[in-house]
């Protein structure tokens, strides 16, 4: 056995290259070298600020003390996403993290709800949900309840500054051994026989070998697809967009602790509010509307004048067909591609490290690790484009696009949940698909979707109990937010960031 440490090299600097440097160089010890190539002159994709929960594992994971990660990043709190218009123009909900209402014994919550709901007398989802309910009120908590423990903590992510986040990661990741070699690959070496990667080389020739790369390069996928030519199955059918607008605009005191997600008449706009700035931008369909029409309505929506001019993205909606193939690890968009409307890609930069370091490939790798990797890589990322779908294709939208997304052929796997909630109520996780029970729900009822029958034990409630109980939820989560502060004045007492901090 060789006593030469394991190489690893990282191809990419943006949020997914810091993110598995950080992590690698926290876990792995000498037996490995970790290096990571970024190239200046080509910079990084510079969006991706919205985060789901697991975002605190990770950082908590590596040590990072929350606060001081808050101030580095600028990053507020977010408590959900709230869907403006998607529905129907006027109508919005919030996909809150956390719970919705509270089971009865065996009875999940829905099946209350959903038969409240054909009595006539439910409210919206969010009106028992805690999260929901902050998160209007503009409120912000952490930690235990204030009113007892009737009432659940509530889940919440951030909004940070990505190019920050990236900086704070390099500097924690550097302090742990990380190698860092600044230049643009100009060409990669791969061995004879296996068709391995063996090295990349930097345009003023210094080589880089490694026994595993983890290809962090962004949409192109220099390595996964431009060299070894992993295929890419491209979902535009079932997702319309293809194109982003990106812009910042100045800071604003009304942080929303939620991200907004509001539905325009061509796909929808997003706003991101950090404690210095606040990141907006549209996401659509090229074939629906051209580029200026939606800089100027973007221009025209965002609060104060633009801080940078709107960066064009135009992006394929899909996924690799092989995660890892070869000698090489996608992560990041070099994987593959879901818009940013429920916050996913940086969770699934999160999974896949995490995938990562369960294998841990070395000098020798196996097929069937591959196999297995890219089974679980491919049903993550299949369960989540059929959660973007649903949003979509529920709609009640008169333009011609929104039509379109009515029209698609869903995939078999999402038609079946969305008939068996409007049959019964019924929603299943399966495996380990992002998300829980409660997020279907909420989304499932928030587009519009109310189911035809209600579990056997819902029904035998007696109607004034089922009225008093909701109508008890909704009171103890409204008397538990009152008593928080207002997301402003909690960050300005806990975590404000310098002022010096900027992007
Ligand atoms: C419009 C939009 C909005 C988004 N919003 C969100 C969001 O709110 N939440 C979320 O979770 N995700 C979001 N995402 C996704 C998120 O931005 C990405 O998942 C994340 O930034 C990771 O990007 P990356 O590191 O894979 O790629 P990049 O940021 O593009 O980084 C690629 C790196 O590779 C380097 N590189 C490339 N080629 C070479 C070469 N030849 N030599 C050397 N180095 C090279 C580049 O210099 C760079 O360092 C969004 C994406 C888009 C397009």
């Amino acid at each position: 056995m060789s006593a030469d440490p394991i190489r690893i090299v990282i191809v990419g600097g943006g949020t997914a290259g810091w993110m598995t440097a950080a992590t690698l160089g926290h876990f792995l010890d000498t037996g490995y070298s970790i290096s990571l190539v970024e190239s200046d002159a080509i910079g990084t994709i510079g969006v991706g600020e919205a985060t789901i929960p697991h975002i605190r594992v990770f950082n908590s994971a590596l040590g990072i003390d929350e606060d001081d990660f808050i101030r580095a990043c600028q990053a507020t709190f977010k408590l959900g996403i709230a869907f403006d218009g998607w529905r129907h123009e006027g109508h919005s909900y919030l996909h809150a993290f956390g719970d919705v209402g509270r089971d009865v014994g065996l009875c999940a919550f829905q099946h209350l709800w959903s038969r409240a709901a054909r009595l006539g007398f439910a409210k919206d989802t969010n009106a028992y949900t805690l999260n929901a309910i902050a998160a209007r009120a503009g409120k912000m908590h952490r930690g235990d309840p204030l009113t007892g423990k009737a009432v659940p903590a509530m889940p919440y992510a951030y909004h940070f500054d990505a190019g920050l986040y990236a900086a704070f990661l390099r500097k924690f990741s550097e302090a742990r051994g990380v190698i860092r070699h600044e230049g643009t690959i100009t060409r990669v070496l791969r061995d004879g026989e296996s068709g391995d990667i063996s090295a990349v080389q930097l345009e003023f020739g210094a080589q880089i070998a490694g026994d595993l790369f983890i290809d962090c390069s962004g949409i192109r996928g220099l390595l996964i697809g431009e060299t070894l030519g992993s295929a890419y199955h491209d979902w535009s059918d079932w997702l319309l967009c293809d194109s982003a607008l990106a812009v910042q605009s100045p800071r604003v005191s009304d942080f929303t602790p939620y991200t907004r997600s509001i539905a325009h008449g061509v796909g929808w706009r997003w706003r991101i509010p950090l404690q210095h700035r606040t990141g907006n931008g549209r996401v659509y369909a090229s074939r629906f509307i051209d580029d200026d029409t939606v800089r100027a309505e973007l221009l025209g929506a965002i609060e104060g004048e633009a801080l940078t001019d709107p960066r064009l993205i135009r992006y394929t909606t899909g996924r690799r067909a092989e995660g890892w193939k070869n000698n090489v690890i996608a992560i990041g968009l070099s994987s593959g591609f879901l818009e940013p409307l429920e916050s996913t890609s940086i969770h699934l930069i999160q999974t896949a490290i995490s995938r990562v370091l369960k294998f841990l490939p070395g000098r020798v790798q196996h097929q069937a690790d591959r196999d297995e990797y890219n089974r679980q890589f491919t049903f993550e990322m299949e369960r989540i484009r059929d959660f973007i779908i649903l949003h979509y294709w529920a709609n009640q939208r008169s333009e011609p696009f929104w039509q379109a997304c009515r029209e698609v052929a869903l995939p078999d796997t999402l038609r079946h949940k969305i008939d068996l909630f409007a049959a019964t109520g019924q929603i299943y996780r399966e495996g380990e698909e992002l998300f829980s029970e409660v997020g279907w729900f909420q989304v499932l009822a928030g587009q519009g979707i109310t189911p035809a029958a209600s579990h056997g034990m819902a029904d035998t409630i007696p109607e004034a109990d089922l009225r008093d109980y909701l109508g008890m939820i909704e009171a103890l989560y409204a008397r538990e937010a009152e008593r928080y502060l207002s997301q402003a004045d909690y960050i300005a007492q806990n975590c404000a960031a310098p002022e010096r901090v900027m992007a």
